[in-house]
């Protein structure tokens, strides 16, 4: 059995994925070179670099499983994969509380203008008057999207006194009410009533630029936003708009709709923070991401 892994992954799923066959590593091939590796390849590993598109599982001919090390399948044809009854696997929660981390500590940075203070004292300034911030006690936080992600952020701003409410049209008022989350049926709403409003929903045509002008313009003064889901999610236009009029106070983006963002005017602007798709990008997330699906491999592999 061969096992083809293209993107670097934690050496502890190479040790699992060891005892079930022969591992090969290639993590810069060519896309031709990959072609030609997947020909005899029954399993088959990526994080998100590898782009798993219909011809490359079609030329899989002995392929069965695909495993995707990390939360999304965005870069796999699932369809292709299914109609050749190749399975698919993943690890949906491998990085949920690394996230949930990065939007709190972002969440905090914003508020505190921690990264701007950092940068003016590095500089050989002293000026503790421009970067006095809020406090998160006693704010309103809105959740968009209560899922996995959303659901850690608002154990963790519960600790922080926040009061929480939501908007997700996918979950019921029971099942917030045992978070301690107030539902609210609209987006609208969610942006009128939140001092801080953080996205946890993934990129749909129906997600994308949730939050746009209307949405900016129903926010309080002075909100911040956190976006540690998809780019994508926010009109990016409209933000700038609003932070440089300081409508909105600070916003915090792990992630841009454009990866690396060029030419973004955004980030000219002082209260705009931002960190390069770190979500996830941590020791425990990582092997979580790979462990997990390596260990699924070995569960279809011995029946
Ligand atoms: P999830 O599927 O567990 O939760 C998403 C939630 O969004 C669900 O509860 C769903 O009902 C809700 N939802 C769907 N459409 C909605 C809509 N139109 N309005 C409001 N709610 C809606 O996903 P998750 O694991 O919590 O991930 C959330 C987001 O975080 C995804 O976009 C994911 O891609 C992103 N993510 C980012 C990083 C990173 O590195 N920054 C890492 C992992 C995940």
């Amino acid at each position: 059995m061969k096992i083809l892994i293209t993107d670097p992954i934690h050496e502890e799923a190479i040790k699992i994925l060891k005892e079930l066959g022969d591992v090969v590593v290639a993590t810069d091939l060519s896309r031709e070179e990959l072609l030609k590796e997947i020909e005899d390849t029954d399993i088959l590993v990526v994080r998100s670099g590898t782009k798993v598109d219909r011809e490359l599982i079609e030329r899989g001919k002995r392929l069965k499983i695909i495993g995707r090390a990390g939360v999304g399948v965005d870069n796999i044809d699932v369809e292709a994969a299914t109609e050749r009854g190749i399975i698919v696997v993943n690890a949906p929660d491998a990085s949920s509380i690394s996230v949930a981390e990065l939007t709190i500590g972002l969440m905090l940075a914003a508020a505190r203008n921690i990264v701007q203070a950092n940068n003016s004292v590095k500089r050989g300034e002293w000026n503790r008057k421009k970067f006095k911030g809020i406090e998160l006690y006693g704010k309103t936080l809105g959740v968009v999207g209560l899922g996995r992600i959303g659901q850690q952020v608002v154990k963790r701003a519960k600790a922080f006194g926040m009061n929480i409410i939501a908007y997700d049209p996918y979950v019921s008022k029971e099942f917030a009410e045992s978070l301690g989350v107030k539902l609210v049926d609209d987006l609208n709403k969610l942006c009128e009533l939140s001092d801080v409003i953080t996205l946890h929903v993934p990129l749909t045509p129906k997600t994308k630029n949730m939050i746009g002008e209307e949405q900016i313009k129903r926010m309080k003064e002075g909100a911040i936003i956190v976006n540690c889901a998809r780019g994508g999610l926010i009109d990016e236009k409209a933000l700038y708009e609003a932070l440089k009029n300081k409508k909105i106070r600070a916003a915090a983006l792990d992630v841009f709709e454009e990866e690396p963002p060029k030419n973004n005017p955004l980030l000219e602007l002082e209260n705009l923070i931002c960190t390069p798709h770190l979500g996830a990008s941590t020791e425990e997330a990582q092997r979580a991401a790979g462990t997990i699906v390596a260990e699924q491999i070995k569960k279809i592999v011995n029946g």
